[in-house]
């Protein structure tokens, strides 16, 4: 494969064509924060906070899904680009609850984000789903960054138990219909909660003993409910 050479930040890099400029730059070790991106999914440039300045482009650009091109001259970190990064945090922690979030909240540290910037905003106050043995979801905490999404799909367990749900300000990660996540497809491998980056999904045992339960405890209830959970997939299988 040909190389394509171009400039970032004053720097001259040369990568294979196809390369994004996302990897580009992490090649010559410049830094650029990205939320939804995770290496093990398909980039998808929901987060935007990935953009890029590209001299001639009118918009910014999202870097985790924008390939280089030749010539093409990029700036990671000009005030344009820091000033929509330092914008996107701040609604994000204008409507969700970031407190188990630690690589945003860095990110907000290091882009000078003021998670007070919006006090009007109506914040995604959502009921913690606790509905099988091994994991709750806790949306409140949720930033829709598709993550969990793509690795129950396409791009790891092929299981599509989960999906988008509700429209606009309503959006949430959700079951087919609305189901408890027992009588969905899913296989509980994990996943979701692997690569969730706010601590929406949870595993199970670790949000008891947040609780106050004691292992003991924690391990009986899980137990219980894990036959259960057999029991109602076994009933389902069948009919
Ligand atoms: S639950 Fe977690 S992984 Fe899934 S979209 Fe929300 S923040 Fe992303």
């Amino acid at each position: 494969m040909s190389n394509v050479t171009l400039t970032i930040d004053g720097q001259t890099v040369s990568v294979p064509a196809g390369t994004t400029i996302l990897q580009a730059a992490q090649s010559i070790g410049a830094e650029i924060p990205a939320i939804c991106y995770h290496e093990a999914c398909t980039p998808n440039a929901l987060c935007r906070n990935c953009v890029v300045e590209v001299e001639g482009a009118r918009v910014l650009v999202a870097s985790c899904v924008a390939q280089v091109a030749a010539n093409m001259v990029v700036y990671t970190r000009s005030p344009r680009v820091e000033r929509s990064r330092r914008t996107i945090l701040e609604m994000l922690a204008s409507a969700v609850d970031l407190s188990e979030a630690p690589d945003i909240q860095r990110m907000m540290q290091e882009y000078s984000a003021d998670a007070q910037r919006f006090p009007q905003a109506e914040r995604r106050e959502i009921p913690l789903i606790d509905d099988n043995p091994m994991y709750v979801r806790d949306y409140s905490k949720c930033i829709l960054c598709w993550r969990c999404v793509q690795v129950c799909a396409d791009d790891a367990q092929f299981t599509f138990a989960i999906n988008f749900s509700g429209r606009g300000y309503e959006t949430t990660i959700g079951t087919f219909f609305g189901k408890p996540m027992p009588a969905t497809t899913c296989v509980f491998c994990g996943q979701c909660v692997g690569v969730c980056p706010t601590g929406a999904l949870k595993p199970k045992s670790e949000w008891l003993l947040e609780q106050g339960l004691s292992i003991d405890q924690v391990f009986a209830a899980t137990r219980q409910e894990r036959t259960g959970a057999e029991k109602r997939t076994r009933t389902w299988r069948r009919a």
